[in-house]
């Protein structure tokens, strides 16, 4: 009997998945997952995305099982481990998705070659993105660099036909399942107290509430931080629990979906950056000859929420206490170690890459370097006032007396800088740096890395 394997990666849902939905078409189909030794080898102190993953492998399970499959679970060196599992189940085709990051497709073209060997069929699929990189591509141009001309063409790009949801996975007999992986077996490292719980149903249930009461006002409010105004789903769409070409077309048309779709085409946009310039996760992207200071002690402060500036604060708290920040909260803190502390934005990309449940290669490190101005976005006067922007997206301080009880007693025209006075009495720290004068240094610099170039 003719049978396909499902290899998922992060496309962990049955709905709308083109890769499960081919195998699913064969007379027999094995979706699998494999524990790829060298990632949780790299990722294990990231206990947040690890147990996010283990709850999206069981609910994903779960579906299978109803109908009538299961997820078989491998571990080891992956593209071995995968053939090794093509081999067992006497599988002719691989049906896997296509993935971004150098690691990725180095890992997916090293299966490929090995299962041409055994005449086994890798077949990548879409799924992660929208847009696929590469579709839209800039004339003569590997990929866009620009997020208006990209977004532009993406708007307009015919979308591919959802994927048909298997009613019936039949699994060939006799093939080991193995077993579902513990947290214990992935890290010994602690998930954050509130973070978000994985799983596909977890995300429609997220989506259905985001789309009766977050939507209508996405556009106006996406910006404020206190709670409700945006979607969190990003840890969902990071590892696929959502497609996000199903998710389009759920909300299309409804008052709210049009920005909230700019933002999954600034995810694509990401995607398609870093599918071409894989370098671009560690190098800067367009280097200013940057000499970051090397500060410890600015460091630790600015991770353990200690820096005297509430907003920042507040957001590198709810970092550690619930693995997500909103995307203003984390311009402003990524704005704040890169210009008010002059600290390389691969030191506050690292920490954000622990602490982040949907933390993301692409979506990370592209908007850190768009932030710190090595990326896309390359304004050295884009610089965040930390104060201003805690008055304006925080007017009444809610979100500061959430993270900061220490500062919960202080009223809102007091709470965004509180005076010296106030500061001692709650045991709350004095800023680190004072802003215009840190900024104005930071303009010195770039004014005088520009003076270098131009030499
Ligand atoms: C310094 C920095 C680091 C970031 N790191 C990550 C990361 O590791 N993983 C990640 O998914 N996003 C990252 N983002 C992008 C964005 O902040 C988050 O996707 C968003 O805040 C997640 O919350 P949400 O799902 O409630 O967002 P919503 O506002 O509800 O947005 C909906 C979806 O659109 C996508 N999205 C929104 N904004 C962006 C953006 N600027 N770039 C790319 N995609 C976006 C996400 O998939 C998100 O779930 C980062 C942004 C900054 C400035």
């Amino acid at each position: 009997m003719r049978t396909s394997l499902a290899v998922f990666t992060r496309d962990l849902r049955v709905l709308d998945n083109p890769a499960l939905a081919a195998a699913a078409s064969s007379p027999a189909a094995v979706p699998a997952f494999v524990i790829d030794d060298d990632i949780i080898r790299r990722f294990s102190a990231h206990a947040n995305r690890l147990a996010f993953l283990t709850e999206s492998l069981a609910d994903l399970d779960e579906s299978l099982r109803l109908r009538g499959g299961s997820l078989v679970i491998r571990r080891g060196r992956w593209p071995a481990a995968v053939l090794a599992l093509a081999r067992d189940a006497g599988a002719t085709a691989i049906h896997v998705a296509d993935d971004y990051s150098g690691y990725a497709q180095r890992r997916l073209a090293d299966l490929a070659a090995r299962a041409a060997a055994d005449r086994i069929e890798v077949v990548r699929h879409p799924g992660i993105t929208l847009a696929e990189p590469g579709n839209p591509a800039p004339a003569g141009g590997r990929a866009y660099q620009v997020f208006g001309p990209y977004y532009r063409r993406w708007q307009q790009l015919p979308v591919r036909p959802m994927a048909v949801t298997p009613d019936r996975i039949r699994l060939p007999a006799g093939l080991d399942p193995g077993r579902l992986p513990a947290l214990a077996e992935l890290t010994t490292a602690c998930p954050a107290p509130a973070r978000a719980h994985g799983g596909e149903r977890m995300a429609n249930a997220r989506l259905r509430a985001f789309e009766a009461g977050g939507l209508a006002g996405y556009a106006a409010d996406r910006d404020l931080l206190a709670a409700g105004h945006v979607s969190g789903l990003s840890p969902y769409f990071h590892l696929g629990c959502l497609s996000p070409r199903a998710v389009a077309a759920q909300l299309a048309g409804r008052p709210g979906s049009e920005e909230f779709l700019r933002q999954l085409a600034w995810r694509d946009f990401f995607h398609q950056m870093l599918a071409a310039w894989p370098g671009a996760a560690q190098r800067d992207f367009r280097s200013r000859g940057d000499q970051w200071r090397d500060d410890r002690d600015a460091l630790q402060a600015w991770q353990a929420g200690l820096t005297g500036y509430p907003v920042v604060d507040a957001a590198m708290r709810q970092l550690a206490a619930e693995g997500y920040m909103p995307g203003r909260a984390r311009m402003i803190v990524a704005s704040f170690l890169t210009k008010d502390l002059y600290l390389d934005w691969r030191s506050g990309a690292a920490h954000f890459m622990r602490g982040l449940t949907d933390g993301d290669v692409a979506c990370n490190q592209l908007n850190w370097q768009w932030v710190a101005g090595t990326g896309t976005d390359t304004n050295p006067n884009r610089i965040f006032n930390p104060i201003r922007q805690s008055e304006r997206f925080d007017a009444d301080g809610e979100y500061l007396r959430k993270y900061l009880p220490e500062l919960a007693a202080l009223p809102a025209d007091r709470i965004h800088d509180p005076p010296a006075a106030s500061r001692r009495a709650c045991g709350y720290p004095a800023p680190i740096v004072e802003h215009r004068t840190a900024t104005a240094e930071y303009r010195t610099a770039m004014s005088g890395h520009r003076a270098r170039r131009a030499r």
